[in-house]
């Protein structure tokens, strides 16, 4: 019994798991600071500081914590590339996504990672090696994107077995694997995937993309939907939004709404304000999307619509 209450050094998902952050995130009132080790005894996790002094934290609340964290939803324009375009089409049932470099700051399309984006964003469906395209995304000297494949990657031909009996029919099915990311976080729990199911009951490796492009996908579904109920296939009641980015780190974003029941069209006279006096930022943008199409209200980018070109400036 005595061996079950000693500390017991993290392997390597666990040291994924039981970080000072993941702590910090599971207990607001946890002191990150003059730690000396972090080990796990029974089902604690145990801090050692550097005075010797311990304390403990449940395990089950640090793993919450670090699965929330994976599985939470970033903002809309997180993951939008140049002109608020979504993932693009790659092989292999997988997609580009940008990173919002755009949309983090006034000045951001002026970055040479958004430069980079509307140079590849038309050539990556030239490019069908995996290790080419995750290197032109994310390496040294590039940060502008992610590989997702949210329904799984359709691996690789196999090669043809002479030997096996002829063709069952299982052949012709494209063979998906578990969805995927090309990110650091999502790679780090792939590769020590059994350690981490070991230690989280019914794991499966996540990560901000793919919720963020699920989110997008149902939103995408959603937007499709509302248009093709309007009866004429015009949508008569529209809503216009617009972006502008934070001017310095510590500002958000602002997020305007104009709305019509006249079609998109409408010159800009048949627009109203969405609620004029209360200030939208970059937070409320999903929320406010799904509740507009709730009420059968159409979403485009204003910057589609010319005729609201002056509404802007005011
Ligand atoms: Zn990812």
């Amino acid at each position: 019994m005595s061996t079950q209450l000693q500390q017991q050094e993290l392997n390597a998902a666990q040291s994924l798991i039981y970080t000072r952050t993941n702590i910090s995130r599971a207990f607001q009132d946890f002191d990150d600071t003059e730690i000396a080790g972090i080990y796990l005894r029974d089902d604690n996790c145990l801090v050692v500081r550097r005075d010797g002094s311990e304390q403990t934290y449940p395990r089950e609340l640090i793993k919450l914590a670090f699965t929330n964290y994976t599985h939470r939803l970033k903002d809309f324009f997180s993951y939008l590339g140049p002109n608020y375009r979504g993932p693009s089409v790659w092989h292999n049932n997988a997609y580009v996504l940008f990173k919002g470099w755009n949309y983090t700051h006034a000045l951001g399309h002026l970055t040479s990672n958004v430069k980079l984006q509307a140079h590849w964003a038309d050539k990556f469906i030239h490019v069908s090696d995996i290790a080419k395209i995750t290197a032109i995304l994310q390496s040294d000297q590039t940060d502008i994107g992610y590989l997702v494949a949210p329904d799984g990657m359709r691996l690789a031909d196999r090669p043809i077995d002479m030997d096996s009996e002829l063709d069952d029919g299982s052949e012709q099915k494209p063979v998906l694997s578990e969805p995927t990311c090309s990110c650091g976080s999502f790679q780090r729990q792939l590769s020590n995937l059994s350690s981490f199911q070991e230690e989280i009951e019914g794991f499966k490796p996540w990560c901000i993309h793919l919720s963020w492009f699920n989110k997008y996908r149902e939103l995408l579904c959603k937007r499709t939907d509302a248009r093709n109920a309007s009866p004429s296939g015009t949508p008569e009641k529209c809503v216009a939004w617009f972006y502008a980015p934070p001017k310095d780190s510590i500002s958000d974003g602002r997020f305007v709404l104009l709305y019509t029941n006249q079609g998109a069209q409408a010159p800009l006279t048949h627009w109203r304000n969405y609620k004029p006096n209360e200030v939208f930022t970059q937070h409320h943008a999903w929320d406010l999307f799904f509740n507009m199409m709730d009420a059968s209200y159409v979403p485009f980018p204003g910057i589609a619509l010319p005729q609201l070109k002056s509404a802007l400036k005011k």
